[in-house]
């Protein structure tokens, strides 16, 4: 009958590195009215990502105090 209990409380990810892996922001692309996540770069330094259409790139660098908006439109 081993097996059968279910340790929630180990194992699994450590919180902090998959908090950041997470992260992300929702931006619409104006260029092909399309929305898509980009994610935080490994440094954690800005999102990037590309357009899922036409690959166009955009970066959001994050800077200090940055800023809560998390939904953006790239023209
Ligand atoms: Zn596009």
């Amino acid at each position: 009958m081993a097996g059968e209990h279910v340790d929630l409380s180990s194992g699994g990810f450590p919180e902090g590195r998959d908090a950041l892996q997470r992260r992300f922001l929702g931006v619409r692309f104006a260029c092909c009215a399309v929305y898509a996540r980009v994610y935080v770069n490994r440094e954690g330094t800005a999102y990037t990502g590309n357009c899922p259409r036409c690959s166009r790139a955009v970066r959001f660098p994050i800077g200090e105090g940055g800023t809560d908006c998390r939904f953006f439109t790239v023209y």
